[in-house]
């Protein structure tokens, strides 16, 4: 079917999807078009920011995608003190960033559970209550998620990895603290709770097939998700999934089908909020600014105190490591309006999807 049909329709079919991730040449530019002109016509041409602080590179868990699992001898630990996690708030704050978002290897501990609780009420005190919190703190148990949110914190990003489970134990070791239910899990309970909820895929895996990634899709919009974060899967050589290098699709081709992601999943989702992940930028420096341009809104600056940014590597090649947020900072604004777009200073920007009365 021509694809300019399939835009007609109000819901798209699996096979849809596959026809959608598929395309290139002309087709791509119609979709990524579509895309953006969906974008624009639902929720405008503004992007938000969330300033990101990577808080800690201590993990418990064992992905095995991820540079700083648990299992990773090869890095230095670090973990950001309150002090300067609310000096990079202050930073936030007075560059009117509008909102912050607190990502971390995953701690279940009390001490963990304080500490971010301490960064919320003082994030909050220092902003006069203005500032935005986002959580990235992995999986936790109802009554944290709770006490987080009754302190302040109104967002909370955890990626599923993958909506096919199969898959999600490929990627995972099998074991009790890597259990897709219990993930699943938790993303209802945040729902429940009241956050704003996002999630979110790699792309590119290791035996991820292109009906992996339409499910995914598929799944965000069942699951009615307010925020969504997806980048290309870059390998990390003191990982399990480093074996499986040859058989990857090359960085520009993964980079290109988490285009397509976004520019679909806009069109499928008119009004929520879709992350221009930083991985996207380890690929082409520009690649968050074309995201944005296929239907991305928000950008997460990275004002993580400078020294520690090495130590916080997922995956490599990361970008900005070297750089320290008085250096992103001034690229932002011009990036953005490059891509004719502009900042929402001050703002925090909410997922529109998530403010609709039911
Ligand atoms: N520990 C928390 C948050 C930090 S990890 C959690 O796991 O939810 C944030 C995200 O980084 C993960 O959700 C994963 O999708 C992404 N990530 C990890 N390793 C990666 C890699 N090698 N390439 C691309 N993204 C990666
Ligand atoms: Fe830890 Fe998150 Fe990395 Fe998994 S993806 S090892 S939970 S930091």
């Amino acid at each position: 079917m021509p694809i300019a049909d399939i835009f007609e329709k109000t819901e798209f079919s699996r096979n849809d999807i596959i026809q959608l991730l598929s395309v290139n040449g002309d087709d791509e530019k119609l979709l990524f078009k579509f895309a953006a002109k969906t974008k624009t016509e639902s929720i405008g041409n503004t992007v938000y920011l969330r300033g990101l602080i990577e808080l800690s590179n201590i993990c418990s868990k064992d992905c095995m995608y991820c540079g700083i699992r648990k299992s990773n001898q090869d890095i230095k630990r670090y973990s950001l003190d309150v002090v300067e996690v609310l000096k990079a708030v202050q930073f936030a704050y007075d560059n009117k960033y509008g909102s912050i978002a607190i990502q971390s290897g995953e701690i279940t501990s009390a001490a963990f559970v304080d500490k971010i609780n301490t960064i919320i009420l003082r994030s909050k005190e220092i902003s006069n209550g203005e500032i935005g919190i986002t959580l990235s703190c992995g999986e936790q148990s109802e009554e944290t998620y709770r006490t987080w949110f009754e302190s302040g914190a109104h967002r909370y990003l955890l990626r599923i990895e993958s909506s096919t489970e199969e898959l999600y134990y490929k990627i995972h070791p099998k074991d009790d603290t890597h259990n897709f239910q219990t993930r699943l899990n938790a993303l209802k309970t945040l729902k429940k709770i009241g956050y704003q909820v996002g999630t979110g895929v790699m792309v590119g895996l290791p035996f991820q097939t292109i009906e992996h990634l339409a499910d995914d899709l598929l799944f965000m919009k069942e699951f009615d998700v307010d925020m969504c974060g997806m980048g290309p899967y870059i390998e990390h050589k003191n990982t399990p999934l480093y074996q499986f290098k040859d058989s990857l699709m090359p960085l520009k081709d993964r980079f290109s089908l988490t285009m397509k992601m976004i520019a679909i999943l806009r069109i499928m989702m008119k009004d929520i909020n879709i992350v221009a992940a930083t991985a996207l930028q380890a690929i082409d420096k520009i690649g968050r600014e074309k995201a944005i341009q296929v239907g991305a809104n928000i950008l997460m600056p990275n004002i993580t105190p400078g020294k520690f940014r090495d130590s916080y590597a997922l995956y490599e090649n990361k970008p900005c490591t070297d750089e320290n947020a008085e250096d992103c900072k001034s690229c932002i604004d011009v990036r953005v309006h490059l891509v004719n777009h502009k900042v929402g200073y001050s703002e925090w920007g909410d997922s529109l999807h998530f403010q609709k009365p039911i």
